[in-house]
């Protein structure tokens, strides 16, 4: 299988999350998956019509829709690593901005003619072309990448996790009673508790499974890389009023009070982006 690897504007991350996968990698490499294009590897101008390609990073300047439509022209199947690609990604903190903003902040010392052009927004790359598999997560787990070449290598498809990563973490979930919400830095937390129910914003609940919760086993709350699952990606779903409800079963603070903490409190990081992902369309294929 001949395979080009893909990077739009992005940190590196995924591919050097595939590069992570040890002996899977090699086991990969030995049989037939050839990479013919990739920029992180080698030095080629012209892509190659191929089987697969594999991008990671989302859409922000209009070289990257190009490429990406170019992509998309020579393979026979796409899949989107990681959720910069998938869902837009962290890289959309941007949007927060305008453009103009932006440009003025943190590129005023710079010629603008000399920047690529910038799109107003991040996009996650369904919005250009048709994908075939998406493999959300900040960067995905190297497992679940090789699980997903894998099973395109031998024709079959992915497993794909619907469920929520509370069902992967080993933590007790109860209902407490406690009277404000922490940041992660703020105090020691019970290694045996739900974070929630210790009053940090684990984003477990409403976050798609499959990384194995890594995050909450090692003591620091789950931020939703993987993005939402199944069960919220219905446009009907409010899933940040969602996210207010489980806080206030497990802690017993008010829903009102939980949504003052959510802004009051500095330490509190939620990072739960995927506001532009096309979710009915591509529901099935989210890995
Ligand atoms: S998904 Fe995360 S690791 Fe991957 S390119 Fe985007 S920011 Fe980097
Ligand atoms: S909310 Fe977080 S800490 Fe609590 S069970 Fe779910 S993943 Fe684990
Ligand atoms: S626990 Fe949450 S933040 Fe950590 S890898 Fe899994 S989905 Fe991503």
């Amino acid at each position: 299988m001949r395979v080009n690897i893909v990077s739009l504007t992005c940190c590196a991350g995924c591919i050097s999350s595939f590069l992570n996968a040890g002996d899977a990698l090699l086991e990969i490499l030995s049989g037939d998956f050839e990479i013919v294009y990739s920029p992180t590897f080698m030095d080629l101008r012209e892509i190659p019509n191929v089987d697969l390609a594999i991008v990671e990073g989302g859409v922000r300047t209009e070289e990257d829709e190009e490429l990406i439509r170019e992509v998309r022209a020579k393979s026979s199947i796409l899949v989107a690593l990681g959720i910069c690609a998938t869902h837009g990604g962290i890289t959309s903190l941007g949007d927060k901005l305008s453009l103009k903003k932006i440009l003025e902040r943190e590129f005023s010392l710079l010629d603008s003619t000399r920047l690529p052009e910038l799109k107003d927004l991040m996009y996650p790359i369904c919005n250009f072309v048709d994908v075939d598999f998406y493999v959300p997560g900040c960067p995905p787990m190297p497992l679940l990448i090789v699980h997903t070449l894998k099973s395109i290598l031998n024709l079959k498809r992915p497993i794909r996790y619907k469920s929520i990563v509370c069902t992967e973490c080993n933590r007790r979930i109860i209902p407490a009673k406690i009277s404000r919400l922490y940041g992660i830095y703020e105090k020691e937390s019970d290694p045996d508790i739900c974070l929630v129910s210790q009053g940090f914003v684990c984003l477990g609940s409403l976050t798609r499974d499959g990384c194995g919760a890594p995050c909450p086993r090692a003591g620091f709350t789950c931020f939703g890389c993987r993005g939402p699952a199944d069960p919220f990606l219905y446009r009907s779903r409010d899933i940040y009023a969602l996210l207010v409800k489980v806080i206030s079963k497990r802690t017993g603070i008010g829903e009102e009070d939980v949504k003052r903490e959510l802004y009051r409190n500095p330490f509190i990081f939620h990072t739960f982006i995927f506001s532009k992902f096309e979710r009915f369309k591509a529901r099935d294929r989210i890995i």
